[in-house]
């Protein structure tokens, strides 16, 4: 198979290494893969071709983009072909009047937005690895980012995907038009982990830069406090273009990098944002500091100018970094609750890290209840790793429990694929595994992924079981 792949791309792009297979074998997460190969391919053909080649050595193929994943979605845990896309990164096309844009997957997410800008256009999903995902990984897990509140995940920006699919096979999936017929395919695509397809062109959609801004830095007493505010905002009727919250701990993590004069003394602070014309902005930021004051705010300011809002998301953005400072190691959870459910649920996820002697450290998106406790640990200490397994799993189970997902924005990936029947019963992840069988019946793309073992089980003669969500 390596031969083969040779033939097909430059040799240089086919690596086998043990280094390189080493470093191919993880993405930012906690779970480690072996791959048999590295593939990276330039063009949509080569693509076709190595999927043709992995499919006559019966090898699984495993699309990879920047690897920044954190649910081992592109760790290769059943070994078989790494394809990665990085080189993929052409902005074929972008159309300011209809406001989209072709892109290559392998395209770097801030990158689409800084080309766009010119036009006074952006792509609105915005992950906090923005600098450093692409945007076929975002189109895989579907992912959100802290302005996707107001604007909506990866699936409300993706019109048309053009996939190989598990036989070599080229099609293009979805279309310009806002309400094309037919079964919503793309809307299967995305979100599918690299289990169905491996996009090779995505037309997405570009949003207009708001003409004005105006970002509020408020703090706290009490998370309670910093939750409620959440919770009073929406109910007001204002969604905001962001809410996001960091506790006290990873706000002194990120002051003592950074230096921004984050609020050190305070138990959570909030980062809100609004965007539009300067009247509405005006009266918005108002609101979020009336409400923020009747929750007995310590503190609210306003971004002075640009320089000091992008010092504040800088903060926000580069949070996952700073805490290095604390252990060498952590494990970032991604769960979502409603957000009525927030100050329990936090409550109960320092209570696990208490119990489980494990430093909690929490920022999240606050507006829309997803939240992303990180544990910190090093994974050199004997047993740290299944104590640290043992914490998240917990965690998730609370919040489930409390009405949420499994993940918010993440995906299940390896990670949370035996978590499933959580929220799943046995009809739900049949559906979802002849799904899967439909674009794939040899389960060579991603195998051991989302779904878990004895998914496709599900006996047809019966009636469908209390509560199954298909
Ligand atoms: C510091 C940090 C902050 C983060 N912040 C956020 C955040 O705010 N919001 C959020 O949602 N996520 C966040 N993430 C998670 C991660 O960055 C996103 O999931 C991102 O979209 C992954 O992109 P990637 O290019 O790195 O994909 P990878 O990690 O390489 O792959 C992710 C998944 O996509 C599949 N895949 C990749 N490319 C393709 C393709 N072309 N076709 C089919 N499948 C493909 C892979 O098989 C895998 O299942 C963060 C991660 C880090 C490390």
């Amino acid at each position: 198979m390596i031969d083969e792949l040779r033939a097909a791309l430059d040799s240089d792009r086919v690596m086998e290494s043990k280094l390189e297979l080493h470093l191919y074998g993880r993405d930012a997460g906690v779970y480690r893969g072996n791959p048999s190969v590295v593939a990276i391919p330039e063009t949509t053909e080569e693509v076709v071709e190595i999927v043709k080649i992995a499919g006559r050595h019966e090898a699984p193929v495993v699309a990879r983009g920047a690897g920044t994943g954190l649910a081992a979605g592109a760790v290769p845990t059943e070994g078989g072909v790494v394809l990665v896309t990085t080189r993929m990164n052409q902005i074929h096309e972008i159309d300011p009047v209809k406001r989209t844009a072709w892109v290559g997957p392998g395209v770097i997410n801030l990158d689409l937005s800084h080309a766009a800008a010119p036009y006074g256009l952006y792509f609105a999903p915005d992950p906090s690895s923005q600098a450093a995902c692409t945007v076929g990984g975002n189109i895989a897990n579907n992912s959100g980012g802290p302005h996707c509140l107001a604007e909506g995940s990866t699936v409300n920006h993706v019109l048309a995907l053009e996939v190989v699919l598990p036989d070599g096979t080229l099609e293009v999936i979805g279309s310009e038009a806002p309400d094309p017929i037919g079964l919503d395919l793309r809307g299967v695509m995305v979100g599918s982990e690299g289990t169905l397809g491996i996009v090779t062109r995505a037309l997405v959609k570009l949003t207009p830069i708001a003409p004005d801004i105006r970002t509020l830095l408020c703090s706290f007493s009490s998370i309670s406090d910093a939750a409620e505010t959440v919770s009073g905002v929406i109910a007001r009727g204002v969604v905001p273009a962001a809410l996001e919250m960091m506790d006290q701990r990873i706000v002194e993590a990120v002051e003592n990098w950074l230096h921004a004069g984050l609020p050190t003394h305070a138990a959570a602070i909030l980062l809100a944002e609004v965007v539009g014309e300067t009247a509405a902005v005006e009266a918005e930021a108002d609101l979020i500091a009336e409400v923020a004051r009747a929750n007995k705010a310590l503190e609210i300011s306003v971004a002075a100018g640009e320089d000091e809002r992008a010092l504040l998301w800088k903060c926000r953005k580069s949070a996952f970094g700073a805490v290095a400072q604390a252990a060498p190691n952590y494990y970032l959870h991604d769960t979502v609750v409603p957000r009525t459910r927030l100050v329990e649920t936090m409550n109960k996820v320092y209570e696990i890290g208490r119990r489980h002697d494990l430093l909690m450290m929490n920022v999240f998106h606050a507006g829309d209840g997803n939240l992303h406790p990180l544990m910190m640990f090093d994974a050199s200490e004997p047993g740290m790793i299944e104590k640290v397994q043992a914490a998240a799993d917990e965690l998730v189970e609370v919040c489930v429990k409390a009405g949420g997902a499994l993940s918010g924005e993440h995906g299940i990936g390896r990670e949370k694929r035996d978590l499933m029947p959580l929220m799943f019963n046995t009809a739900d992840l049949d559906a979802q595994a002849r799904i899967k069988e439909t674009f794939d019946p040899f389960g060579r793309f991603n195998p051991g992924k989302i779904l878990p073992a004895g998914s496709r089980c599900f006996d047809q003669s019966g009636a469908l079981p209390p509560g199954a969500w298909v």
